[in-house]
């Protein structure tokens, strides 16, 4: 077989076997075939789509690329939960420590930032010190004694998904059902879990920006796991406008902490519950949602969650004392507000332009290689439905450098659209669940 094959083959709308798919995946790992050939087959998969016979053998390769772990000296339930994707989608670093405060196991495996999306992993790594590339080893022992470890993909844990992913960030082939249904499945089935809560984006700063497109990714996504003897939910959920005030590492893990606190904006709160929730119901550790609602409530009231985190960066080398000290964080040193032109009603925004405004003022990556500012983050001050006055402060940027400053300025200024009249009610933070 050979790459350039394939690569014609699926351009010309072909479709390919499971060995070619193997042989694709398994090449690409070990470094036959470069990262060109990829890219290319990547585009074509972009255009031309995959079909479900290609998707489950592309999922099962990414997933077989490296080892599946297995926990089963750990007692007790292993559930996690995954996110498409979106600007300020922060639940992970709440959900994660409440979930493992009340009992279960949270083995949880992140990605990186793609596109204009964030990444918990890089978010973990605004804490000084936080080691994310734990070995297997050192992952089984920080879960067994807190019952949480938070990684990355590493040599040895889908690697597939870990090369593929930084070369679909910087060639635009992030937004396809397929591949986002096989880094995101691949990653999670080699984590050794039980059960899996997926939060499926919908709205201008998801991947998937209308509700059908998002739908379908769900349904794929509940089906793979299914298939592979796990329980799994969809959740899909609003992204319409940022989750929560901030967008950016530092200041998400601020907001973060605001929440485990008892504090924090009500979004955010209420999607971390929920989604905690959903993780204790599938887990087996409460006997409805309901419970598993009231679960987590009492989990953040305690102060047990907050505990829970502090242990876990504890435990992977990060600096604890930004639990109580979030100021030890990198902060940028600058600040610029972005007004409101004219008065009115925030009617929607184009929520996409700001995760790449922020990519733009360093926190996020053009190019595989490129280093993150942990410090730089975007402030908001206005939801969608609110009342602005001429001149009110819409955004505050906190940055480093003037270098693109304007740019991002302006991207963020036109990404809010403004009428007379207040939006319609506003829509459901929790749109749909598939798979209950
Ligand atoms: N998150 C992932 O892990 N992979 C994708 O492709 C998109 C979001």
């Amino acid at each position: 077989m050979r790459a350039v094959d394939l690569i014609r083959k699926k351009r010309d709308s072909g479709e390919h076997s499971r060995e070619e798919i193997d042989f694709l995946i398994s090449g690409y790992v070990r470094g036959t075939i470069p990262d060109y050939q990829m890219a290319a087959w990547l585009m074509a998969i972009w255009i031309r789509g995959m079909s479900r016979s290609e998707l489950a053998s592309l999922t099962e390769a990414m997933l077989y690329s490296g080892k599946v772990l297995n926990h089963a000296e750990i007692p007790g339930r292993k559930v996690d939960k995954h996110s498409t994707g979106g600007v300020g989608d922060k639940t992970s670093l709440i959900l994660a420590p409440i979930v493992a405060a009340g009992g279960l196991t949270v083995p949880m495996i992140s990605g990186r930032g793609l596109g204009h999306t964030g990444g918990t992993l890089d978010k973990l790594e605004a804490i000084p010190g936080f080691n994310t590339g734990l070995s297997l080893n050192e992952f089984g022992n920080v879960l067994r004694e807190c019952g949480l470890a938070l990684i990355g993909q590493t040599e040895e844990i889908a690697p597939a998904d870990k090369k593929i992913y930084a070369l679909r960030d910087a060639t635009s082939t992030v937004e396809n059902i397929g591949l986002i249904c096989a880094s995101i499945m691949s990653k999670k089935l080699a984590e050794g879990i039980d059960a899996l809560v997926l939060d499926v984006k919908t709205g201008s700063g998801a991947f998937m920006k209308r509700e059908e497109e998002s739908l379908a990714l769900a349904e794929v996504m509940v089906e793979t796991g299914k298939r592979m003897g796990k329980k799994v939910v969809a959740l899909i959920t609003d992204m319409d406008q940022p989750l929560g005030r901030m967008a950016g590492h530092s200041c998400e893990i601020i907001e973060c902490l605001d929440v485990l606190n008892g504090h924090g904006p009500d979004d955010l709160r209420q999607l971390s519950l929920e989604l905690a929730a959903w993780m204790f119901y599938l887990g087996g550790r409460t006997k409805s949602v309901d419970e598993g609602r009231s679960l987590a409530e009492t989990m953040i009231s305690t102060g047990q969650a907050k505990e829970k985190f502090r242990h876990v960066i504890r435990l992977q080398g990060g600096d604890d004392r930004v639990v109580d000290e979030p100021h030890l964080l990198p902060m940028a040193r600058l600040r610029s507000q972005i007004k409101n032109a004219a008065g009115g009603y925030i009617t929607g925004t184009n929520c996409e332009q700001f995760g790449l405004a922020l990519a733009m003022l360093g926190g996020g990556r053009e190019k595989k290689e490129d280093k993150i500012d942990h410090s730089v983050g975007l402030e908001f001050h206005k939801r969608i439905g609110d009342r602005v006055e001429k001149g009110e402060t819409l955004v505050t940027i906190h940055y480093n450098s003037d270098a693109r400053l304007a740019e991002a300025s302006s991207l963020i200024a036109a990404s809010f659209q403004t009428g007379n009249e207040p939006p319609g009610s506003p829509r459901p933070l929790v749109r749909r669940i598939l798979g209950a």
